[in-house]
């Protein structure tokens, strides 16, 4: 049989990837451990270090999980009720607007807020003609209010601490 050999690569773009082994994910790793497109994160590499069966039996693992999901995903089939793009789309708005009002005083009195919905519906079409205006827009009034505002909405989306 021929050896599957996973290297080390270095990269500068940072962001996890699932692990073939124990279908988490990696770290946003500076180099991976990686074979034809597939990875293995750091924690598997260190049970793999420490036992020669951890490979082999995480992989029978994965296959028996992946056979449980087949069927799993074939008895769904014909029964999935999705909530439409717009539903969707005001549920977000909704925990939007409720964040920014818990976390800036006042942000629905002013017109602050009106940017704000503005900049969301069209977070699909940054060729929108008016994006850059409204970017605009929201970047004059966050300065007025002393707030970084974009990087507020980065904070918010992203899940990090607050920028102040
Ligand atoms: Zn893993």
């Amino acid at each position: 049989m021929d050896p599957i050999i996973f290297k080390m690569i270095d990269t500068n773009f940072f962001t996890r990837r699932p692990c073939v082994l124990c279908g988490g994910w990696t770290e946003k790793d500076q180099v991976l451990c990686e074979c034809e497109g597939e990875h293995v994160c750091e924690r598997c590499i260190i049970k793999a270090s420490a036992d020669k069966g951890y490979v082999d039996r995480a992989l029978e693992e994965r296959a028996a999980s992946m056979e449980r999901s087949a069927i799993s995903f074939r008895s769904a089939i014909g029964r999935v009720k999705l909530p439409s793009h717009a539903e969707w789309l005001k549920r977000d708005d909704e925990y939007s607007d409720a964040w920014f009002n818990a976390n800036i005083p006042g942000f629905s009195d002013g017109e602050l807020a009106s940017y704000h919905s503005s900049y969301y519906s069209c977070r699909y079409g940054e060729e929108h003609p008016l994006m850059p205006e409204w970017q605009k827009l929201i970047e004059a009034e966050a300065s007025r209010r002393g707030i970084d505002l974009l990087a507020l909405i980065a904070a918010q989306k992203s899940g990090d601490a607050l920028p102040f």
